[in-house]
């Protein structure tokens, strides 16, 4: 049956009722509904000798082994099916249904089980992943999407552009049931790709929208053409941001952008979700002047842990590591102890929010990924690991750059020869001399690279290199070197 996620204790809960009843979620998840219909996941415990009855708290997880990205080559064993013996090992309320016929319990059991939709992972490195939702999952994704709108205060009565793409992802369907879970108008315009950016940026003047959510490389561009275009749009002052990552610089340069097109008073808050976790956290307001607070976690839907990416060792509150990712009421395809394979840089905290003052624990600091770490051989020394995530935010912190590029070559494209870095740019100051030299320091003095060359464009050559209204993603990192 349907449980629709309630919407109180993860909000006020103290510390200890959190981590108590996280754990007695798990044990019935485990019991009632993972091990009886996942075959991964039945395997895996039997392989290692565990039962649901090991798992009655969040330490307990430790015993269970990971699962990543590799671990998902056959997707449909990792989601639950209903047979026959399985039904068998229902709790006694569910027998308690059978009294209104046999055929309303399968009602109920097909409603919870039968996967009627999907997303998918984007897979520019590997394969896709499909995850499958059922009814069961998309209540969690309008439960997430009420909160996501709550925790940025969005009332019912906003007007909202949704400007991601139409398309089998997360992030548009976390953002079209934020309008279902909070009752409020929002127009899903598919983004740059469907409407160009022009046709955004009139729908947001016609409609009067008062909030938008996008990708933020897409968000730049769209207020470069608002500006452009001389429009005006005072009553914004809402933008939701998921997708990619939201450095300080970045969220600096939309509310400078903001203020030229009359929104003055912006919120600007970010999300963090992945196609594995179905649905998307979000930040809280962050009030003027003070630093975000973090990603807020759902801890009735989930157990987020941070682990030592080395050994896998949970580590303590507020120390960096990779995010682990554990479902407590989800359907369809489940990942149990998923590696994400996100590093946060601040890691997990318990202690209430210093801006909202909700208990939930929260995801604090930058977010970067594994996957972005990348060996180059950039000088005599072979094969230097190379944290492009770093550069992101190097580059967007530095005052004066506007958009950017970064582009991986090899010296005359030649595949044996040595790895180069180069940088594009658009430039808020005339100086181009000064802030190539700008951005040459820091990315010497902060990294092992010193840029092969630094060009400079105009914002729609940059719109170009970004592929906006091509792309389903901005593309802000290109590797163009021959294989
Ligand atoms: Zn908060």
């Amino acid at each position: 049956m349907i449980h629709a996620p309630t919407n109180s204790w993860w909000q006020h809960a103290s510390t200890d009722t959190i981590r108590e009843k996280q754990g007695m979620l798990l044990h019935r998840f485990l019991k009632y509904r993972v091990l009886p219909f996942s075959k991964y996941y039945s395997q895996l415990f039997q392989e290692n000798k565990l039962s649901a009855d090991d798992f009655h708290s969040i330490e307990d997880l430790a015993k269970l082994p990971f699962t990543s990205k590799s671990t998902l080559e056959n997707p449909k064993d990792f989601v639950l099916i209903p047979d026959k013996s399985s039904l068998m090992r229902q709790p006694a309320s569910w027998w308690k249904l059978l009294r209104h016929g046999p055929s309303k319990l399968t009602q109920y059991f097909e409603q919870e089980f039968r996967p009627i939709h999907l997303t998918s992972t984007t897979g520019r490195s590997a394969q896709p992943v499909p995850f499958l939702y059922t009814k069961q999952d998309l209540a969690n994704l309008e439960a997430g999407g009420l909160r996501l709108m709550q925790l940025s205060n969005t009332n019912s009565d906003a007007k909202i552009i949704n400007a991601f793409p139409f398309a089998p992802h997360l992030a548009f369907w976390q953002a079209w049931y934020a309008s279902l879970g909070n009752n409020c108008f929002v127009l899903h315009t598919g983004g740059g790709k469907v409407m160009g950016t022009h046709g955004n940026a009139q729908m947001l003047s016609k409609i009067n929208a008062n909030g938008i959510i996008a990708m933020p490389t897409f968000m730049y561009h769209l207020l470069q053409h608002a500006i452009e275009e001389k429009m005006q749009w005072p009553q914004l002052n809402k933008i939701v941001l998921g997708g990619e990552k939201v450095p300080l610089g970045m969220r600096r340069k939309l509310r400078e952008l903001c203020a030229k097109v009359g929104a003055r008073h912006v919120d600007i808050v970010s999300t963090y979700g992945f196609t594995e976790a179905k649905l998307a956290f979000s930040e809280c307001v962050t009030p003027e002047g003070h630093e975000p607070s973090g990603y807020h976690l759902y801890p009735d839907l989930a157990i987020v842990e941070v682990v030592d990416p080395e050994s896998g060792t949970p580590v303590p509150d507020r120390e960096p590591g990779e995010i682990v990712f554990t479902p407590l009421n989800s359907r369809g395809t489940t990942v149990l102890r998923y590696r994400t394979g996100d590093l946060i840089e601040g890691g997990i905290s318990h202690a209430p929010c210093p801006h909202c003052g909700r208990t939930s624990p929260r995801l604090i600091g930058k977010i970067s990924r594994v996957s972005d770490i990348k060996r180059l051989n950039i000088n005599k020394v072979k094969g230097s690991l190379i944290d492009l995530n770093a550069l992101e935010h190097l580059l967007e912190d530095t005052q004066g750059v506007g958009a950017w590029q970064i582009e991986l070559r090899k010296e005359n494209d030649d595949p044996l020869a040595l790895d180069e870095v180069h940088i594009h740019l658009v430039s808020n100051t005339d100086d181009h001399a000064a802030l190539s030299a700008e951005v040459t320091r820091t990315f010497r003095d902060q990294t092992e690279i010193t840029p092969n060359t630094i060009q400079f464009h105009s914002w729609q050559e940059m719109l170009h290199l970004h592929g906006v209204g091509k792309e389903l993603k901005e593309i802000k990192i290109v590797d163009n070197r021959p294989s």
